[in-house]
C-alpha cells in the first residue's frame, strides 16, 4: 500500500479527525514535495524531500499571505456545513513558513468573519520555537497541538530523524515557553521501539517539565514511510498512558 498523496492546494478537507472532529486544513507548504524539519519514519506522506530548518531556499514554492487569505475566504463563503476547526498542517511543518505569524492573523480574521464558532488550531512538530515570530503566532491560536514522541536522544534521532542542530533538550526547553498546549505523541514498534520502559519513563519525565494541559497518544494506522515499523495495540497504549499519568499527573488520552 502507498503512503498518502500530498495535499494539492492551500485549503484541503474538511477531514474527519479523531481528535478535532471536522477540520479544514491550511497547507502553508509546497504542493509537489514535503518540506519539514523532521523525516519521521512513520510519516503518512512518505519520506521528506525538502528537509530544512529554514524555508528560505523554497520561497517560490510557498503560498503568500494574500493567497492564503483569499483561498480560505473563498472556501468558507460558499461551503457548508461549517468546520469545527481550521487547522494549520499540510505537507510538512507549518511553522517553517517565514510569514507564519501573519498567516495566523489572516486565518483568525477570516474565521471571525465567516465561521466565528470554529477554532483555529495547529499540528506542529515543535522544532521552530527558537523564532520569536513563530512563538508569537502560536500564542494567538486557539489550540496548539505540539509533537513530542520520544524520551531519549537516541530514539528521537532514529524515529524523527531531525535536521542537524535540532536537539531534544532544546525542544523541551522551548515547549515550556508555551502555555495551554496539547502534546501529541506517536508510539511505534519494529525498527524503532518507543514503548520500551526506559523510553516511556524519560518521555513522561519530559512531560512533567513541559506541563501541557493534555497528552494525546496513538500509533500508526495507515501506510507509513518506513515499512519496518509495527503498530502498538490500544491495550499497550493504555498501559503507556497509565504509567505516564502516574509520573507526570497530566491526563493522557489514547486515540
Ligand atoms: S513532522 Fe509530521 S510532516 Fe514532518 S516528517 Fe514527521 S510526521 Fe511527517
Amino acid at each position: 500500500m502507498k503512503t498518502l498523496k500530498l495535499q494539492e492546494g492551500i485549503i484541503y478537507g474538511p477531514i474527519r479527525s479523531r481528535r478535532l472532529g471536522s477540520s479544514l486544513g491550511i497547507n502553508l507548504l509546497p504542493v509537489s514535495y514535503k518540506l519539514c524539519s523532521f523525516n519521521c519514519l512513520y510519516c503518512h506522506y512518505g519520506w521528506t524531500k525538502g528537509q530544512a530548518m529554514s524555508a528560505s531556499s523554497f520561497i517560490e514554492d510557498l503560498p503568500t499571505v494574500d493567497q492564503v487569505k483569499d483561498a480560505l475566504a473563498r472556501w468558507l463563503k460558499i461551503s457548508s456545513p461549517q468546520p469545527d476547526y481550521i487547522t494549520f498542517s499540510g505537507n510538512g511543518e507549518p511553522c517553517l513558513h517565514p510569514e507564519f505569524d501573519k498567516m495566523v492573523e489572516v486565518a483568525l480574521e477570516i474565521r471571525d468573519k465567516y465561521v466565528p464558532d470554529a477554532k483555529v488550531a495547529i499540528l506542529s512538530n515543535s522544532t521552530c520555537l527558537d523564532r520569536r515570530e513563530v512563538l508569537a503566532g502560536l500564542k494567538k491560536l486557539d489550540v496548539r497541538i505540539m509533537k513530542l514522541d520520544c524520551g531519549t536522544h537516541k530514539s528521537f534521532q532514529r524515529l524523527n530523524r531531525p535536521c542537524e542542530g535540532v536537539n531534544l533538550e532544546k525542544m523541551v526547553e522551548n515547549l515550556k515557553k508555551l502555555e495551554d498546549i496539547i502534546i501529541q505523541s506517536v508510539f511505534v514498534k519494529g525498527r524503532v521501539d518507543s514503548t520500551e520502559e526506559d523510553e516511556v519513563k524519560n518521555w513522561a519525565e519530559r512531560l512533567s517539565l513541559i506541563k501541557p494541559r493534555e497528552v494525546q497518544i496513538y500509533s500508526i494506522d495507515r501506510p507509513v514511510a518506513d515499512k519496518g515499523l509495527a503498530l502498538v495495540t490500544k491495550e499497550e497504549l493504555k498501559m503507556i498512558a497509565q504509567k505516564a499519568e502516574k509520573t507526570c499527573g497530566i491526563p493522557v488520552k489514547v486515540f
